[in-house]
């Protein structure tokens, strides 16, 4: 399973930088993760609870923030929002537009507390 690999990395991540941090204890995480990331966020939430269990951080509440597909237009310079895989720019409706957003797939923070 693909998410199994991600949540994977993610704990690594965490673990090194509660690594950083001697005498905290990581409270909880926010991850980014991009429409186009190809990541179904519920399923990533599954596996990296079931990698947690039964470790020192457990319970570590995985905070997921879903990014939407962004393009940019190259005429008019505005980013917007797709909506309905419309690639078009939602302002001045000239193509070309490029995806500028949607991709991500990283940690955006760590909430750490005194242990
Ligand atoms: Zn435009």
């Amino acid at each position: 399973m693909h998410e199994m690999g991600i949540a994977s990395s993610v704990l690594d991540a965490v673990r090194t930088e509660a690594q950083l941090h001697p005498g905290l204890r990581v409270l909880k995480v926010g991850l980014r993760i991009g429409e186009l990331a190809g990541v179904d966020p519920e399923s990533l939430r599954f596996c990296f609870e079931a990698l947690v269990k039964d470790t020192p951080l457990d319970p570590l509440p995985l905070e997921i923030e879903f990014c939407p597909r962004r393009q940019r237009c190259h005429t008019c310079g505005c980013t917007f929002d797709v909506a309905d895989y419309d690639t078009n720019c939602a302002f001045c409706g000239l193509s070309p537009t490029e995806c500028v957003g949607g991709t991500e797939l990283e940690l955006s923070y760590l909430e750490l507390e005194e242990s």
